[in-house]
């Protein structure tokens, strides 16, 4: 082949491509569909750079080789020299002509199982390795990425260090839910103790460990040094619940700043929620659009609503007031005190309000230990961002800072003290207020992308019973 020159599809589509007219280009991607006649085949060819596909036309005569373009079928992946022209077929600006083209490799139509379109969401799980060739899953890994780089950028530009927290954990202290235990242990052989527990003084790391639930009794220690830190890493749940909205691994954005009380907490949280939309909506415009057309047709409507209004804030005692009084039959009664369910949220986001909420100071009882009791005794300092379609999509807090007030929840829930000593040094030196907040990657991601389920937006969803790929 002669050396030329390899384009992006996205270059060559999307940038002004006008100096390349009528010159020599490479483009390197696989087949997505081919037609035409015995005399000219035309070929959409994807590089995953953008939703859209260039057409490659081949005039049959013209290339001596059969075999060659016997096999440039549905999946190959080919690498084409051409001529770069302006089309005058629907749907595209420019086109190639090919002149000479490699085959990388075939894909026998018998058995490639991505034939043309129309595959189930489900059936598309089964093949995860072959799924990102699809449009919709280009689509989405594009956005998951661009989402990524817009939290790193947001966070850059506001003066936050993204600290990394460790993902083996020696505390079961986080609270956030059940922990997948880390062991080198034989499983055959397992060392006991004289009262019959597991020796876990004889296993790696000399006790007990697990896979961290979420970074944020380390992110603290980053806060109180640094004053603004973020983490954004892999988070894991072992909770058997098979639901179209938990993983057992995800993704979790925990900012956490000194000298932030509540309020600062809120407007952080949706300042930065309403930021990453805007980015994705200036840089994803034509997935988003293909996502809308064939999944949602509200999404972009759903994404101007968040960026469009300031987001209602009231009390947990409010919302619960509201919920009693709206006459509505929920599936989980509501009464002062309960953890509130996604229907309760939803219905506040969609019916009462049609905008974004944050609701505060939750009763004590559902909250977790860290969190700043209010002078009423019963609630605490938390806040939930809840969105339309999502519910819950933050969860946060201001934080106990006073070492008594701490060290007092900690006994009375029953945390071991060896767990967090650590933990409680920070309130006995230098303490300050500080807040945070935790934000679902995936649940922000089925909400930009209007995706139902959440294993449709993380390339290689984990879940029970499910470790392939
Ligand atoms: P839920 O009640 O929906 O199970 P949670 O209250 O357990 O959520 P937190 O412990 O507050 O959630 O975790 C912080 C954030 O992480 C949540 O607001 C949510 O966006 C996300 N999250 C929690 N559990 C999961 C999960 N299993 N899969 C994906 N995201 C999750
Ligand atoms: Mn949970």
């Amino acid at each position: 082949m002669k050396q030329i020159k390899r384009h992006r599809v996205y270059d060559l589509l999307k940038k002004d491509s006008g100096h390349l007219i009528n010159k020599e280009v490479n483009v390197k991607g696989w087949v997505r569909t081919r037609r035409g006649s015995k005399h000219v085949a035309f070929i959409a060819l994807n590089d995953g750079s953008i939703i859209h596909n260039i057409q490659v036309v081949i005039d049959v005569k013209s290339f001596d080789n059969d075999d060659l373009l016997k096999n440039i079928t549905t999946g190959s992946c080919i690498s084409v020299n051409g001529k770069l022209v302006e089309s005058h077929g629907k749907g595209q600006a420019v086109e190639i002509q090919a002149f000479e083209i490699e085959l990388y490799g075939t894909a026998d139509p018998d058995v490639y199982p991505l034939q043309k379109k129309g595959h189930t969401l489900e059936f598309l799980r089964e093949i995860a390795h072959l799924r990102p060739r699809t449009n919709t899953f280009g689509a989405i890994f594009r956005i998951r990425h661009a989402l990524s780089f817009a939290i790193h950028k947001y966070f850059n530009e506001n003066g936050f260090y993204y600290l990394h927290t460790p993902i083996i954990t020696g505390s079961d202290a986080e609270g956030a839910g059940a922990m997948f235990r880390v062991t080198t242990l034989d499983m055959r052989n397992v060392p006991m103790t004289e009262e019959g527990r597991v020796d876990y003084t004889k296993d790696f790391f000399g006790k007990e460990t697990n896979l961290t639930v979420s970074g944020q009794l380390e992110g603290e220690l980053g806060a109180l040094a640094l004053s603004n830190i973020y983490t954004f890493g892999p988070t894991f749940r072992a909770e058997n619940s098979n639901t179209s909205r938990h993983l057992s691994e995800f993704w979790m954005i925990e900012p956490e700043m000194a000298f932030y009380d509540i309020r600062d907490n809120m407007d952080l949280a949706e300042s930065f929620l309403k930021y990453l939309i805007r980015y994705l909506l200036e840089h994803c415009d034509d997935d988003l659009a293909f996502l809308q057309k064939m999944y949602d047709n509200e999404l972009v409507d759903r994404l101007r609503m968040v960026i469009d209004n300031t987001f209602e804030r009231l009390t947990y005692t409010e919302a619960v007031e509201i919920l009693e009084q709206s006459g509505q039959s929920f599936e989980f009664p509501v009464k002062w005190g309960v953890d509130l369910q996604s229907e309760h949220e939803r219905y506040l986001v969609e019916k009462e309000f049609n905008k974004p909420v944050i609701l505060t100071d939750y009763p004590r009882e559902i909250k977790a230990f860290y969190m700043k009791m209010n002078d009423d005794g019963k609630t605490v300092r938390a806040m939930d961002v809840l969105f339309p379609k999502i519910g819950e999509i933050v969860g946060g807090s201001q934080r106990e800072e006073n070492y008594e007030k701490l060290h007092g929840r900690i006994s009375e829930m029953k945390i071991e003290e060896e767990d967090v000593w650590w933990y409680l040094e920070t309130r006995k030196f230098g303490t300050a207020p500080h807040s945070g907040f935790g934000l679902g990657f995936e649940r922000l991601m089925l909400f930009v992308t209007g995706m139902g389920n959440i294993r449709d937006v993380i390339p290689f969803p984990r879940a029970p019973q499910n470790a392939e790929f």
